[in-house]
C-alpha cells in the first residue's frame, strides 16, 4: 500500500483550484506557471509517493504514464521514466509545461528556429532531483530531454496546460528542421488510485 499517495491527491487539488481561479487559457500562462512551480517543487521534494507501476522503465522506449488528467482537459500530470541513456526526439508541446525531476537527473537542450533551421538555444541544462524547469510557446517550446545517466533510471513529473497525450504537436529533425505531426498518447492503461487509504 502506498500511504503517501495523498501528496499526489493534494497536488492535483491545488492545480485544480489554480486553473479554476486563474483560467486555463494561454493568456494566463505566466500566472499558471508562477502558481504551479512551488507546488510541483514540493511534490518532487519527496520521493515516496509515486506508485512503482508508474516508475518502471521499458528496455527500449522512455515511458510516459498519465498520473491524472483533468476532466476538462485544462491540465495533465505525467511521470516520465527514462531508462539508462534514453531520450526524446526534438519536440514541441504547444501548451505550457513544467518539468520536476523526482529521481536521478536529466539533460534538457532547447532549440530555436533560425532561417528555417533548428539551432541549439544555449547549452544542455542539467536538472537534478528536486529541480523544476518550464517550457512554453512563450518561453521556448522546442527541446530534447535525455536521461543524464547511462547506468540508472531517472524519473520526472511533468505538468502540462492541456491533455498532452492527445495534443497534435510536432517532432523535429534536428539536422534539417523538418517537422512531423506527433500525438504522444500515454504508456499506461490504468491511472493511480488517488483515493486509496493508508493502512492504519
Ligand atoms: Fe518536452
Amino acid at each position: 500500500m502506498n500511504d503517501k499517495i495523498e501528496r499526489l491527491r493534494e497536488f492535483v487539488a491545488t492545480i485544480s483550484r489554480l486553473v479554476e481561479q486563474t483560467g486555463p487559457g494561454t493568456g494566463n500562462e505566466a500566472a499558471l506557471l508562477a502558481g504551479a512551480t512551488g507546488p510541483l517543487r514540493e511534490l518532487v521534494a519527496h520521493d515516496d509517493w509515486l506508485p512503482d507501476a508508474m516508475a518502471r522503465p521499458h528496455p527500449v522506449y522512455y515511458q510516459q504514464h498519465l498520473l491524472y488528467g483533468d476532466p476538462l482537459d485544462r491540465f495533465s500530470l505525467v511521470s516520465f521514466v527514462w531508462g539508462p541513456g534514453q531520450q526524446t526526439p526534438v519536440h514541441d508541446h504547444t501548451v505550457w509545461g513544467l518539468i520536476g525531476v523526482l529521481r536521478g537527473a536529466e539533460l534538457d537542450q532547447h532549440y530555436r528556429a533560425e532561417a528555417g533551421k533548428l539551432v541549439a538555444d544555449g547549452g544542455e541544462v542539467l536538472l537534478s532531483a528536486g529541480q523544476v524547469a518550464a517550457v512554453s510557446p512563450t518561453l521556448g517550446d522546442v527541446h530534447r530531454v535525455r536521461n543524464a545517466h547511462d547506468d540508472q533510471v531517472s524519473v520526472s513529473i511533468h505538468l502540462y496546460g492541456g491533455n498532452i497525450g492527445r495534443i497534435r504537436r510536432h517532432v523535429y529533425d534536428a539536422a534539417s528542421g523538418e517537422t512531423k505531426l506527433f500525438i504522444s498518447g500515454y504508456s499506461n492503461a490504468l491511472v493511480p488510485n488517488l483515493w486509496a487509504q493508508a493502512a492504519t
